[in-house]
C-alpha cells in the first residue's frame, strides 16, 4: 500500500520489550479510495497489549503502538467508500486487512485468512513493509471492510472493549451453540471473561463464573452469572466436576488446564481464548474418558463482529470500564497484571490531543 501523503499523528509507544509507553509520533496514510479515516475517541487496554509490549509471545517489533479496541468517529472517507460517511460512529478491532480471496475470507472468517490477517498493531501491511500501529493514537486509516458500525445506544467508551473482548468471546459462544439448556462456565473474570458472562447470559445459557477468589462474586451475579466458583476453595472445584457443556477459558497466565477439563460433561468443549504464550500441559485422561474436546478460537470475522455489536445494542450490553487518561497507561498495565480492574481500562484519547 502506497502512502501518498502522511498525516502526523500523536501516539503512545513502547520502544523495547517491557519498556514504559511514552509519547511518539506516527504517520497515518491519507484515505485511499476504499479507506475510512477515523478520529479515535476511546481505546481499550487488552491483556494482549501487555503480552506484546512485554514480548511474551516472542514476535514483538518496536516501536510498538498497541491498541485494538478502537471506537471513534469517521473524519473522512475515500471516494469509493459506500458504507460510511463523516460523523458515523465506528469501531476497529484486531485486524485491518486480509487477502479477501481465500476460503476463510470468503466465508467471512478473515481472522483465519489463509494468507494472513494483518493485525492492527505489531504487524506489517500486506505490502510487506509498512508497520501497523494501533489505537493508542489520535487517528487511524483503515480499509472499509475492517470498519464496523457502533449502534447509537452503545456509548463509545463502553463499546471500545467489544471490538476485542466482546467478539473474542461472542464468536466461540455462537460457534459452540451457547443458548437455552446449555450450561456454560467462564474461567477468569477480566476483560474477556466479564464480556463472556454477559453475552452467554444474554444468549440464554446458564452461566457459572469461575474466578480465583470470591472478590468478584456480586459483580458476576449482576452480569448474569447464576453460579460462582472460587478456585481457591478445593470443595468448589470438587462440586464442579462433570457439570459444563462449554467452558470459555480466558486465563492470561499459566494455569492447570486439567482442573478445568474435569469440569466438562461428556462431549463437553473447553475453548482457550486466553493466550499465556507458554505450553499448557494436558493429561490424555483429562480428555479421553468422556470424549472431551480442547479447542481454541481467535477474535471473529467482520460480519460476526457487526452482528455482535448489534446483539449488544439489542440487549443493552456494554463493557464495565474504568476510563483513564493516556498518562496513566503504564500504571494501568501494572494494575491489569494484578487483576486490579473492574473490568476493562479504556483510554480517553482526548487526553492525547
Ligand atoms: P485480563 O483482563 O487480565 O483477564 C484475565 C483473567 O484471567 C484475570 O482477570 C484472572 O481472573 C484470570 N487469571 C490470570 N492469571 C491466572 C492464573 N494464573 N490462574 C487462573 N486465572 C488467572 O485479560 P483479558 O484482556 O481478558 O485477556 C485474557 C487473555 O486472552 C490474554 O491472554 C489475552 O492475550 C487473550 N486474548 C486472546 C484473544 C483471542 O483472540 N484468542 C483475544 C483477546 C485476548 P480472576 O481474577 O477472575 O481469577
Ligand atoms: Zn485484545
Amino acid at each position: 500500500m502506497m502512502i501518498k501523503t502522511a498525516i502526523k499523528t500523536k501516539a503512545f509507544a513502547a520502544n523495547g520489550p517491557g519498556q514504559e509507553l511514552k509519547p511518539f509520533e506516527i504517520q497515518r496514510r491519507e484515505p485511499g479510495p476504499y479507506d475510512v479515516h477515523i478520529d479515535i475517541k476511546f481505546c481499550g487496554i487488552c491483556h494482549s497489549d501487555v503480552h506484546q509490549v512485554r514480548n511474551e509471545w516472542g514476535q514483538s517489533s518496536f516501536p510498538m503502538v498497541p491498541g485494538h479496541e478502537i471506537a471513534g468517529i469517521v473524519a473522512a472517507t475515500g471516494e469509493k467508500v459506500t458504507r460510511f460517511k463523516p460523523g458515523d460512529r465506528v469501531g476497529v478491532g484486531c485486524m485491518v486487512d486480509s487477502c479477501n480471496e481465500c476460503d476463510s475470507c470468503k466465508d467471512g472468517l478473515e481472522q483465519y485468512c489463509e494468507r494472513r490477517a494483518v493485525l492492527t498493531y505489531n504487524d506489517i501491511e500486506l505490502d510487506g513493509k509498512t508497520p501497523t500501529y494501533g489505537g493508542y493514537s489520535e487517528r487511524i486509516t483503515v480499509h472499509e471492510r475492517f470498519v464496523v458500525r457502533i449502534p447509537d445506544n452503545v456509548p463509545l467508551d463502553k463499546a471500545a472493549p467489544l471490538l476485542c473482548a466482546g467478539i473474542t468471546t461472542y464468536s466461540p459462544l455462537i460457534h459452540w451453540k451457547a443458548g437455552p439448556g446449555k450450561s456454560i462456565a467462564v474461567v477468569g473474570l477480566g476483560g474477556l471473561g466479564h464480556m463472556a458472562v454477559k453475552l452467554a447470559n444474554a444468549l440464554g445459557a446458564r452461566v457459572t463464573a469461575i474466578s480465583r477468589s470470591l472478590s468478584k462474586k456480586s459483580d458476576a451475579e449482576a452480569m448474569g452469572a447464576k453460579e460462582y466458583l472460587a478456585t481457591s476453595d478445593p470443595s468448589a472445584i470438587e462440586q464442579a466436576q462433570g457439570r459444563f457443556d462449554l467452558i470459555i477459558n480466558t486465563v492470561s497466565s499459566p494455569a492447570d488446564m486439567n482442573t478445568y477439563l474435569g469440569m466438562l460433561k461428556r462431549d463437553g468443549v473447553m475453548v482457550l481464548v486466553g493466550a499465556p504464550g507458554e505450553e499448557l500441559p494436558v493429561h490424555p485422561f483429562s480428555l479421553i474418558p468422556k470424549r472431551k474436546t480442547l479447542a481454541g478460537s481467535t477474535i471473529g470475522g467482520m460480519r460476526e463482529t457487526q452482528e455482535m455489536l448489534n446483539f449488544c445494542a439489542e440487549h443493552e450490553i456494554g463493557a464495565e470500564i474504568e476510563v483513564i487518561p493516556i498518562g496513566k497507561v503504564n500504571e494501568a498495565y501494572d494494575r491489569l497484571l494484578k487483576s486490579d480492574v473492574r473490568y476493562r481500562f479504556v483510554i480517553d484519547i482526548a487526553s492525547l490531543k
